[in-house]
């Protein structure tokens, strides 16, 4: 189903307001006193710190007011001395985010919170529209104001617009609008709510704590306060919890589902359980296929800490030859994906992993990383394994060559600065330095996620993606946004 391939791509560029963000959301409804929601949000947000250190959030009520905080930085600067005043309440929600540079600002922090007819409202996205730009000059048009550059405000646009009939109504007419993806996280004064997107391209999973219901972008954070994993939520299905217990509503449904593949691949944590499969053991799988399709002679398989770890296990089991650290990572480090410049990102790479010597003298090595995506990690790698006396560097991925950026929600530089999409493998390993370089392909990689309930999107792989972008943007130009409902 490839509805825009890697050379439609150059004729549709996104504008810069709508660039993808990564982002982690949760959600609380406490029944009982078991847990206070500020306290489980933040709990909960600390176990998907992974998915944004830029910013975090939460917002509770107690059914009269809404409360809450949110700034730059991780969950414990942010709540550092402002926990306490978020205490007493009933439902809370949360967010931690990450976005492009350009995009970095408090304003910009969620959740959003705001008034409408049927009282307060925040909410707490991950995901993103293709079609904001478009839904917002024309809400801008008829009058809207908006203050920040978020997708989310324009959901909230939406659903406050369509509200006369009740919040189920109004958000079944948003997901009509909306293009794109989008895990959303609700809450009204008596109400959590739970929306993913009709594709299922970000995910979003539903937990119990006694009878206290919990969602969360991935089910680490339901183990973080000792909830049980329940299921995922569907694909098109919007979640609504109340005092009354839980109803579910399937507004949309899809012939095709495209949960995002990179989750497992890099974004997602080992420990947690996606649309029915273990990240942990797809990324071993990863190892295992490369370790079939790819037997290299070698004395030792190693890891670019943490995310091809399992990987490199499984290359190991597979192919018998000894697993030991090539590389000590500093684990006070953060990110050095997305830096201002290339110097600093270069920089931050030696900051973060440094070569063991001692287990690299002389040896012959095949490290597994999971992605190469502008190609600063790998050579950076490679050199310092090389300075440190590695005999041989034989680079494997975990998947297959980053060709296009995502604009679903993962943070990948435009087209071309990504080294995968103007050069070949062997211009690659040229370029990084290695002996061998091999990439998993798109077939193995999806067969490492086999039995998922859902099919893949791979478009940051080939092209293709699972919305016709095209298409989406002439469709929200025509429409009639008096008429939706
Ligand atoms: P690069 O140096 O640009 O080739 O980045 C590749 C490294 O960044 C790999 O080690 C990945 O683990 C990591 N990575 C891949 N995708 C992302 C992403 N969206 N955000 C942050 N890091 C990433």
């Amino acid at each position: 189903m490839c509805k825009l391939t890697s050379c439609q791509y150059d004729r549709w560029k996104p504008k810069d307001d709508v660039m993808p963000e990564e982002c982690g959301v949760f959600g609380i409804f406490m029944d009982d006193q078991r847990y206070d929601p500020a306290e489980a949000a933040y709990v909960g947000l600390y176990a998907l710190q992974h998915r944004g250190q830029e910013s975090a959030g939460i917002a509770v009520t107690d059914g009269k007011d809404v409360k809450f905080h949110k700034g730059m930085g991780l969950c414990s600067e942010v709540f550092k001395d402002n926990l306490g005043k978020l205490l007493g309440g009933h439902i809370g929600i949360g967010h931690v985010r990450y976005s492009t540079t350009g995009d970095s600002r408090a304003g910009n922090a969620q959740p959003l919170v705001m008034s409408y007819r049927g009282g307060r409202l925040a909410l707490a996205h991950n995901g993103n529209l293709i079609n904001s730009s478009v839904l917002r000059e024309r809400l801008e048009e008829e009058g809207s104001i908006f203050q920040t550059t978020l997708d989310t405000e324009v959901m909230a646009n939406l659903i406050a617009r369509q509200s006369k009939e009740g919040i189920l109504k109004a958000i079944t007419a948003m997901m009509r609008v909306v293009k794109g993806s989008y895990a959303l996280v609700i809450m009204t004064q008596d109400e959590l709510i739970a929306v993913r997107d009709p594709l299922g391209i970000r995910p979003l999973a539903l937990g119990k704590l006694d009878n206290n219901y919990v969602v969360a972008s991935e089910s680490c954070a339901f183990d973080a306060i000792d909830a049980e994993f329940v299921r995922d939520i569907r694909p098109g299905e919007i979640v609504v919890v109340n005092k009354n217990g839980l109803k579910s509503y399937q507004a949309q449904s899809s012939m095709e589902t495209a949960l995002c593949v990179f989750e497992y691949v890099y974004f997602a944590r080992p420990d947690s359980d996606i649309d029915g499969i273990s990240v942990y053991r797809s990324r071993e799988n990863m190892g295992t296929r490369l370790a079939q399709a790819f037997p290299i002679e070698a004395d030792l398989v190693s890891d670019v800490p943490d995310s091809a770890t399992p990987a490199a296990s499984g290359y190991a089991a597979e192919s018998g030859i000894p697993y030991a650290k090539a590389l000590a990572k500093n684990r006070y480090v953060g990110r050095t994906f997305i830096q201002p410049s290339q110097a600093l990102r270069e920089r931050g790479v030696k900051l973060k992993l440094n070569a063991m010597k001692r287990n690299v003298h002389g040896k012959r090595l095949i490290l597994i990383d999971d992605s190469i995506v502008r190609g600063t990690t790998s050579r950076k790698i490679v050199e310092m394994l090389r300075l440190a006396g590695a005999r041989e560097v034989h680079m494997l991925i975990s998947s297959p060559p980053v060709v296009c950026p995502c604009f679903f929600g993962i943070d990948t530089p435009s087209h071309d600065q990504l080294i995968g999409s103007k050069n070949s493998v062997e211009e690659i390993r040229r370029i990084i330095g290695a002996d061998t370089l091999h990439y998993l392909s798109i077939d193995d990689l999806l067969k490492t996620v086999e039995g998922a309930g859902c099919n893949f999107c791979v478009g940051c792989f080939n092209g293709c993606y699972p919305i016709d972008i095209r298409k989406a943007l002439k469709e929200t130009e025509q429409l009639d946004l008096k008429t939706i409902e």
